[in-house]
């Protein structure tokens, strides 16, 4: 075996170049002493990982939130038949029809500012406290969650909150019960997520009846919209369950841009709001409630879809580049699988309404609730994975109508900024579980947690130094391997 001089100047060079990566690395260990607390990060500084994570964090969110408003508006272009136009930039993304800025800002400025203060006290307070315990992570956390005073509407930031608490007790539960502390009575049975979302539902669509003011109002707003009844029919039912007498002049200034109905019919006091009121385009329940459903798929498909694409090109940009097609395909089929089982919600709620009317000559405020909750049964429609997250979506808006009719009933004091002192001590919990029990969390919020905070805080085994000098080792290893194979098989022949 002959090197020539080129070749075993390289050599030399390498060995040298491999001495010098291992002295760095010695000379960072004897900076940071103890294996414990010293930062993962050996190729920024912690100002710099801080700040890096921030601006990644804001831009991804940031481009989330205009992604979906770009779809949403293309979506409404494509309804209104100018297809031409969605290929206009002007008409697509200009100030006046996108109004998504200020909006995507403080989404921006709520996940960067969480990510970004995150990283930052995290290594603060290894190197200030010189240890690394579990009350790091939940002190970081629960004070990055200040960064949701980003949120400037505080019906958001409840919501928000609330739903962060169900999550953390979530893992708190799932932690407790891989330590067989405790276990809920009937948890092995294989549907108690679905129950958990309709027991939710009907909590929700009796206040959307009966209290609508307990109900968020972006939230009561969708529910309307989602729905094929106006809202001075939902006012009427509400009075006359509750025995007051009807608003005859708003509902009949309503009814009379509608054909075919006989203003007549309306009395003041009815026990019960008839058939003819709540569909009065069509005699026919049987019409009302297809027409309900396959309105209401036409009308939420593009949210949808928007909701399930966007976030899976914008946040795993290099899956999306290696396979568009599957991508698109899967967001698309999971879009079509989401509005079915939201459009069945709406056709068998209005059913079970109609179904009532036939029965009944009185209307009583439980029949909302049973019937939201039966109407729920359609999440079984979805796939399996998804409705847990769907019941722990809708819980959390149960869990606020309550909130604020204990507060309104003066049972529950009134404490302002109470939703951020939720938050913040949500997310100390969150952290805590993502970083050392991290099997406890739903894989959804896992990943997603992981992919803002760009997956440097997983406890998974892999190598610490597992940066740009470390890689660097482990392919010249390789190449080293691979040359001294091809020697001995020059030797060999
Ligand atoms: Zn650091
Ligand atoms: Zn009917």
């Amino acid at each position: 075996m002959h090197l020539s001089s080129s070749e075993f100047r390289l050599k030399d060079a390498e060995e040298r170049f491999r001495d010098a990566i291992h002295d760095l690395e010695r000379h960072h260990a004897d900076a940071d002493p103890g294996s414990d607390c010293q930062c993962d990060h050996i190729d920024h500084s912690c100002i710099a990982h801080a700040l890096g994570n921030l601006c990644q964090s804001f831009l991804l969110s940031y481009g989330v939130r205009v992604g979906i408003g770009i779809f949403l508006r293309a979506f409404k272009l494509a309804r209104s038949q100018s297809y031409s136009s969605i290929l206009d930039l002007k008409q697509l993304v200009s100030e006046k029809d996108l109004i998504v800025r200020e909006e995507a800002c403080r989404i921006g400025l709520l996940f960067g500012g969480f990510t970004g203060s995150y990283h930052a006290l995290r290594c603060f307070l290894r190197k200030f406290r010189k240890k690394e315990t579990p009350l790091n992570p939940i002190l970081a956390g629960s004070i990055a969650g200040l960064s949701i005073l980003a949120l400037d509407d505080s019906s958001r930031r409840r919501t928000l909150a609330l739903y962060l608490a169900a999550r953390l007790a979530q893992c708190a539960y799932n932690s407790a019960k891989s330590k067989n502390k405790f276990h809920l009575w009937g948890s092995h049975w294989g549907h108690g997520d679905s129950l958990l979302f309709s027991l939710s539902c009907a909590q929700v669509m009796y206040a959307f009846v009966m209290r609508p003011d307990t109900l968020p109002k972006a939230y009561h707003d969708f529910i309307l919209k989602t729905g094929p009844v106006a809202e001075p029919v939902f006012k009427a039912v509400r009075d006359s369950c509750r025995g007051f007498p009807i608003d005859v002049l708003s509902l009949s200034a309503y009814l009379s841009n509608k054909k075919g109905f006989e203003s007549t019919s309306l009395v003041d006091n009815p026990s019960i709001i008839p058939c003819s009121i709540i569909h009065p385009d069509t005699p026919s329940c049987f019409i009302h409630n297809g027409t309900a459903a396959t309105k209401t798929f036409r009308k939420t498909f593009p949210l949808y879809f928007s909701l399930t694409f966007v976030p899976s090109v914008v946040l795993h940009l290099q899956k999306f580049l290696k396979s568009p097609a599957s991508i698109f395909w899967h967001a698309f089929n999971g879009a079509v699988r989401s509005t079915i089982f939201l459009s069945a919600f709406v056709g068998i709620f209005q059913a079970l309404i109609c179904l009532h009317r036939k029965v009944a000559v009185t209307d009583h405020k439980l029949v909302y609730w049973i019937a939201g909750g039966i109407s729920a049964l359609s999440v079984l429609l979805e796939k399996k994975a998804k409705r847990g997250e769907l019941a722990l979506y809708v819980l959390p808006r149960a869990g606020d109508s309550l909130w604020y009719i204990l507060i309104n009933r003066r049972l529950f004091p009134d404490i302002r900024n109470a939703e951020v002192l939720l938050f913040c001590v949500s997310m100390g919990g969150i952290m805590y579980y993502l970083e050392k029990e991290p099997e406890t969390m739903a894989s959804f919020l896992r990943g997603l947690l992981r992919r803002f905070l760009a997956s440097r805080i997983s406890n998974v085994s892999s190598p610490p130094r597992n940066n740009l000098s470390y890689t660097y080792l482990q392919s010249l290893g390789a190449i080293e391997r691979s040359s001294s194979d091809a020697i001995l098989d020059k030797n060999d022949s």
